[in-house]
């Protein structure tokens, strides 16, 4: 028997793979991590992991039991002590969890986390839909200041210019309080049910459930019946109106652009108040890229302190994704710098130690151990952008006197046998800079 992956998940490899399957090279996803840490640290954010399991019943208290996701996608098995787990489906309910149980609130009076890790959910398989897929996470609870708010469109969007990514649309909307969305509820319900037997079967099913679902779907139907149905943001109560109203100015103070969109709601019960999504025009169906919002009832839902947070989630498969779409630029894979080519036991003693020394400096090298023909291991290391060869032979150790190689030119520069360190430490200073 063969045997492959499952449905739905997919290797991450260091080897070269086909145009379409780019984003699966593991050099792309250093590169996107580290980009993320980077800005993480420079907007004030700290690294918290939680444990890729849960209890069950975190998540349907956290995210609700009408929502897709725990009605239908996720992982939930019996352990063998008869406990209800669940692999996460997403990271602000365990981090949340974390939280509370770690009474993190007494140390400060804001907190600012992230996370990054992989998610799962039982999806039907479609482009830019895994069953494991990856998401970084931030979130800031404490303050409930639009400012924050802010401050993560703000991550997001600087995180999205960085990488190079263009064509994207940042999304943003008010759902108010609890108050406010249950009579805003009772219109859209009051406005969609003549329309029900036109509707889509799952917005039939969606409409006594989760009926504010209906006005994100992807149903041409659907979306001609809700096109004329009542606008969320009308319903608002005074102190979500104004805290929408400071969201949107504090954008125009950064200069982000911005849409308002009146349809959009997030599929998870803990959302209030400003909910964003970031859309990339290059994506086809499943085409959001960001997506986040405040959730000020959470902590206290979960008999945590009653405190505000906001946060988002980006899904890494689909920035990853949308940069090769977009040509985006990437570092090059990493490569030795130098690769010695011992010729006889008394060499490769000698190229074994430099190997040793030469990595102690962090300087990447490798000794060719294979004993193959010369000719075969130069055309290995020119296909593998080698940038430095060495071939190591007899008259080579006698005179103490190495000879360098430069892929790039063919040229050979001398090298005293004690100064091989100090010039691949000066190479490797230069290969930084170019
Ligand atoms: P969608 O509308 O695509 O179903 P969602 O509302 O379920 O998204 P969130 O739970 O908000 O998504 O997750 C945030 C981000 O994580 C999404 O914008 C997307 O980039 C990514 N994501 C969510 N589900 C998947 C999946 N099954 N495969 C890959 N990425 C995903
Ligand atoms: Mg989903």
């Amino acid at each position: 028997m063969s045997y492959s992956t499952p449905k739905g998940v997919f290797d991450i490899l260091p080897t070269e793979e086909k145009p379409e399957n780019k984003w699966k090279e593991s050099h792309r996803w250093d590169y996107l991590f580290e980009q993320l840490k980077e800005l993480s640290k420079a907007y004030g954010f700290e690294e918290i992991s939680t444990p890729i399991f849960e209890k069950s019943e975190l998540f349907s208290r956290s995210i609700g039991k009408e929502t897709d996701i725990v009605n239908k996608e996720m992982y939930t098995f019996e352990d063998k002590g008869g406990r209800s787990l669940s692999l996460r489906p997403e990271g602000t309910a365990p981090v949340m969890r974390a939280f509370i149980e770690k009474q993190m609130a007494q140390a400060s009076y804001c907190h600012k986390l992230f996370y990054t890790g992989p998610m799962f959910r039982y999806e039907r398989q479609q482009a830019g839909r895994y069953r494991q897929f990856y998401q970084f996470g931030a979130e800031i609870v404490g303050l409930p200041s639009p400012q924050l708010d802010v401050e993560l469109i703000d991550f997001v969007y600087t995180l999205f210019q960085r990488l190079g990514l263009q064509n994207l649309t940042i999304h943003i909307n008010s759902i108010g309080n609890k108050e406010c969305r249950a009579a805003y509820r009772k219109a859209l319900v009051e406005y969609l049910t003549p329309h029900k037997n036109s509707l889509s079967e799952d917005s039939q099913s969606r409409l006594e459930k989760n009926p504010l679902r209906i006005l994100d779907s992807k149903s041409p139907a659907d979306q001609k019946i809700t096109a004329n149905a009542p606008i969320l943001t009308d319903y608002l109560e005074e102190s979500s109106k104004q805290h929408f109203e400071e969201v949107k100015k504090w954008l125009r103070i950064l200069k982000i652009p911005f849409v308002v969109s009146d349809k959009l709601v997030r599929g998870l019960d803990y959302y209030n108040r400003t909910v964003f999504e970031v859309v990339s025009g290059d994506l086809g169906a499943h085409n959001t890229i960001a997506a986040g919002g405040r959730y000020d009832y959470l902590l206290k839902d979960l008999n945590g302190p009653d405190l505000p947070a906001v946060g988002f989630a980006v899904g890494l498969e689909r920035i990853l994704q949308a940069m090769d779409t977009q040509k985006c630029s990437f570092p090059h894979k990493p490569v030795p710098l130098l690769l010695m080519i011992p010729l006889g036991e008394p060499a490769t003693q000698v190229c074994f130690q430099l190997l040793k020394e030469l990595r102690l400096h962090n300087i990447p090298s490798e000794v060719d151990y294979s004993e193959k023909k010369l000719k075969n291991i130069m055309r290995y290391a020119d296909k593998k952008s080698i940038p430095y060869v060495m071939i190591v032979g007899e008259e080579e150790l006698e005179e103490e006197n190495l000879k360098l190689k430069h892929m790039s030119t063919g040229e050979t520069e001398p090298v005293k046998l004690d100064q091989l360190i100090l010039t691949m430490k000066n190479k490797l200073h230069d290969a930084k800079l170019s």
